[in-house]
């Protein structure tokens, strides 16, 4: 398990430009419509700022959790300016 977080962060890591002057550390890859970086893994797609959360601090986010930026800045993967936040229930 752990080799493959590893090998998880640094496939993150090559993609990650940075940091910037606001400290953000920006993805370089593919960008879904809606501005979030796409993290492309085993032929599955995830939002990679999510990813980076739980992959470079690390730890587990839950599907009823959300990564918010607290940067503003939707293709940031610095983990310090990713919170994890609760859903909010529909
Ligand atoms: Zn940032």
């Amino acid at each position: 398990m752990e080799t493959i977080i590893e090998d998880i962060g640094d496939e993150l890591l090559s993609k990650l430009l940075g940091p910037d002057k606001n400290d953000c550390w920006l993805w370089e890859g593919k960008v879904s419509l809606d501005g979030y970086g796409i993290f492309e893994c085993e032929g599955y797609e995830f939002q990679a700022h999510r990813s980076a959360k739980m992959v470079l601090e690390p730890g587990w986010v839950y599907k009823h959790q959300d990564v918010i930026h607290i940067c503003d800045n939707k293709l940031c993967c610095n983990p310090k300016h990713l919170r994890i936040v609760d859903k909010v229930k529909t």
